[in-house]
């Protein structure tokens, strides 16, 4: 059997991620090419599991900040991350990959609810496993997600796929042209400097809990792949 350096992994997708040019709700043609770079892991039988953020449809901050409940308009962003959810379970399946969406809220119409050792089997049983509706609580995000479930299914690593940049930089590289890309470093530097990589409730859990993340761009879907089998691109974080 092919030895791959990861034997699981979770790929965090961020909604924008699953939308066209417009930057908002789903575009099917972009889900079916994410969905078959993740086929392609699968066939290096490569465990994978997926979290699926919720911003390219709702954000509970973006409702909060106008007024609304912060843990209604949560509860919200996390119906967005099912809506998701499901989109990427209907592409896989369209090309014969087995996938089940575990919901951390109860949808059974929709979704099994997660169970740990339910999701761990459907892995060992060459299954995609969608994680959706975060955590399943307001105030949390699906970095946090991510770096939860990684932990709980004991995942080898998190790849944590951006839109429009290739890694971590020490400042905005959009607007400071001098900004240094980082090939690898440290969670705790992303604290001390504030670097926008993911919320500080979710670094601190990775830190915690010694998971390894790789920050890349999902511009080109391709890298995807190349990032599940190893290769050296964007950011390694506590590697
Ligand atoms: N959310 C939440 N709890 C969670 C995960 C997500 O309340 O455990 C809500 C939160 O409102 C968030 C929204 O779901 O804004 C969408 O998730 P996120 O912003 O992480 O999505 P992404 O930025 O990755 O698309």
């Amino acid at each position: 059997m092919e030895e791959t350096k990861y034997k699981r992994v979770i790929l965090k997708l961020s909604g924008e991620a699953l939308a066209g040019d417009k930057g908002f709700g789903i575009d099917p043609v972009v889900v079916d090419s994410i969905a078959q770079e993740i086929k392609k892991i699968r066939e290096h039988n490569i465990d994978v599991a997926v979290v699926v953020g919720g911003g390219n449809i709702w954000r509970g901050l973006a409702g909060s900040a106008k007024g609304m409940d912060r843990a209604t308009a949560d509860y919200m962003g996390m119906l967005a991350t099912v809506m998701n959810s499901l989109a990427l379970q209907d592409a896989l399946e369209k090309f014969g990959v087995d996938t089940r969406v575990q919901s951390a809220i109860e949808m059974r119409q929709m979704a099994e609810v997660y169970i740990r050792r339910k999701a761990i089997r459907h892995l060992e049983k060459g299954r995609v496993v969608i994680f959706g509706a975060g955590t399943g609580n307001p105030y949390f995000s699906t970095d946090t997600t991510a770096a939860l479930r990684a932990a709980e299914i004991e995942a080898d690593v998190i790849l944590m796929a951006k839109k429009n940049t290739d890694g971590v930089y020490d400042s905005d590289p959009k607007y400071n042209p001098d900004a240094k890309k980082f090939d690898a470093l440290e969670y705790i530097e992303i604290l001390q400097r504030g670097l926008a990589v993911m919320d500080s409730t979710a670094t601190s859990l990775c830190m915690d809990n010694e998971i390894p993340l790789i920050v890349f761009n999902i511009d080109d879907h391709s890298n995807i792949l190349k990032v599940a089998l190893g290769q050296n691109i964007g950011t390694v974080v506590g590697g």
